[in-house]
């Protein structure tokens, strides 16, 4: 029997089998944990009603974060097959491409920024108001995924840097809160994976190889990693955890300088 066991889980975010929340949904699966997952759009659906058949469920709802009424939708349409839920996931971000490259202070636009902090931070608070009566006296869980970009300077991140750090604040804020109605919210600091997403990011794959030669660990980090850490945060062996961000960065966030001679 799996930790997951008798759980259910609304995973969203899910745009390839190469997305960390595939690798969420895989380990929450295996552990035993209903899944329903949702999509961006209608060119994603077909794909994600197949994942969706990979961990036994049928329950795709459609979620374009951009609107809160698409958001409030989508837990309406929920309700029609579960009567309550325990674990949220929100694995979504998104900045223009023109944000992503050069001096942060040169090219952010404001309409740039406002859209990074509203998909990639203000959805998950928006998430949250409309799943939580769904949480109530269940002990759930919500989990969200950020990046060393929120907490240090990163090149070419910019504004998706300042979006996580407005995520990561609301991961503390909205733990505060909801504390009190047992519901715990935790965020997830992945080190970088090749994603749809992150292939937006200018200088990704030399990121990639820069962290393989001088992380800690020595590679690359995995979206079974991340999904194995989210599968834990998210179930009541973590019960006493909440407000944090864990890293699953083979400790690439603990260095003080990276890629220096010892000699
Ligand atoms: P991905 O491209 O597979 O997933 C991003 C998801 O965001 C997609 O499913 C996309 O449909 C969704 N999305 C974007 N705009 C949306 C909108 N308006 N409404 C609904 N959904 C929308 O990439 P990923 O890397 O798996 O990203 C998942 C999360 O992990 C993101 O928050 C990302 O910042 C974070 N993260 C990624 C990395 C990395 O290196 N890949 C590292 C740390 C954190």
């Amino acid at each position: 029997m799996g930790f997951l066991t008798g759980k259910r889980a609304l995973i969203t975010g899910i745009a390839s089998n190469r997305s960390i929340a595939y690798g969420i949904a895989q380990a929450m699966h295996r552990e035993g944990a209903d899944i329903a997952l949702t999509y961006q759009n209608d060119k994603l659906k077909p794909r994600v009603e197949k994942f969706a058949a990979e961990f036994g469920s049928s329950i795709v709802l459609p979620c374009d974060v951009s609107e809160d009424s698409h958001i409030e939708a989508t837990f309406q349409q929920l309700g029609e097959h579960w009567d309550g839920f325990d674990i949220l996931v929100h694995a979504i971000a998104y900045a223009p491409k023109e944000e992503l490259e050069g001096s942060i202070v040169d090219n952010t636009s404001k309409a740039g920024f406002s859209q990074s902090q509203d998909i990639s931070a203000y959805s998950f608070l928006a998430m949250a108001r409309y799943a939580k009566p769904m949480m109530q006296e269940r002990q759930g869980a919500m989990l969200t995924l950020s990046y060393l970009g929120a907490v240090a300077a990163i090149p070419n991140y910019n504004a998706m840097g300042m979006a996580k750090a407005s995520l990561e604040a609301g991961v503390r804020f909205m733990a505060a809160d909801l504390g009190p109605q047992g519901i715990r919210v935790n965020g997830i600091s992945a080190g970088p994976i090749r994603t749809l997403a992150a292939s937006g990011i200018t200088g990704f794959r030399k990121m990639l190889d820069h962290f393989e030669e001088n992380s800690p660990l020595r590679r690359n980090v995995t979206i079974e990693e991340v999904g194995n850490t989210a599968a834990f945060l998210c179930s009541d062996l973590a019960s006493g955890i909440t407000g944090e961000i864990t890293y699953v960065d083979g400790g690439w966030n603990i260095l003080g300088m990276s890629g220096m001679p010892t000699e």
